[in-house]
């Protein structure tokens, strides 16, 4: 596997500074588990909190814009994020494709914006229930890597030093308590690491495909075994360190 199991929570529109608490307490046992990288994406509004009240996770926002200032209003620059200390992003969560409409060319230049402001980014692939019924998931899923990953000349350095992650989550999973199989898991990653290698060359192997859906203490370590499959995008049970910790102890 490359790189150290890496599970990172997605707090989406949750939290509010009363959620410090939990941060604090996942923060502790992350310190516990050095071999796992363990990381929150909160709220805009709590990533500078966020930041100065851990010390051993990471911390990231759920989105940003391609331009670093301007009039845009309500938009957070990649900057922005680094200046309240943020050390990466999530883009192209299937919210953001769904509720803001975007679109693979977007989430291919706000990952290279990211990028270019020195964070680490995740960006997230996945087919709907109907996709996948109709069997295309194969085919949406590669559509969505090859127009949404950063190109290659900017993200060679990223890549190399492991800051580049890939989340696979199928749409239908997120939220709903269904999990893919692990058959279907391991197929789709491994499917994204031969693209990764096409794009990327052999450094592609260093990017760490997560899998996101739903994971849970109950299914987190057949999920984290599975071939090919390098961490978690975890929503729900990463609100508290309650629900969150097992899933990274089942990482180690
Ligand atoms: C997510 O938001 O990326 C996610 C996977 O959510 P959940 O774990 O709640 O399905």
């Amino acid at each position: 596997m490359p790189h150290r199991p890496y599970i990172v929570g997605n707090w989406k529109m949750n939290g509010t500074r009363a959620m410090l608490a939990e941060a604090r307490a996942i923060d502790r046992a992350a310190g516990r588990y050095p071999d796992v990288q363990v990381a929150i994406a909160p709220p805009f509004t709590l990533i500078g909190a966020l930041r100065e009240a851990v010390s051993a996770m990471g911390v990231g926002g759920q989105d940003c814009h391609v331009n670093a200032k301007g009039a845009h209003t309500g938009d957070v620059s990649a900057q922005m994020l680094v200046d309240t200390g943020a050390d990466f992003v999530i883009v192209g969560h299937s919210e953001r494709r769904k509720d803001h409409g975007e679109g693979d060319d977007l989430i291919k230049a706000k990952a290279e914006a990211a990028l270019a402001a020195g964070l680490g980014i995740i960006v997230c692939v996945g087919e709907t229930l109907e996709e996948r019924d109709g069997g295309k998931a194969e085919a949406v899923v590669s559509a969505q890597v090859t127009a949404s990953m950063p190109d290659a000349d900017a993200a060679a350095d990223a890549v190399a030093s492991g800051k580049v992650a890939v989340a696979y989550e199928p749409v239908w999973a997120i939220g709903t308590g269904r999990v893919a199989e692990v058959a279907d898991v391991v197929a789709m990653h491994a499917q994204i690491r031969q693209q990764l290698l096409a794009l990327y060359g052999e450094i592609g192997a260093k990017v760490r495909i997560l899998y996101g859906g739903s994971v849970n203490a109950g299914n987190a370590r057949d999920l984290l075994a599975a071939e090919g499959v390098g961490g978690a995008l975890v929503g729900g049970a990463s609100l508290t360190a309650e629900a969150f910790l097992p899933i990274v102890a089942a990482a180690d």
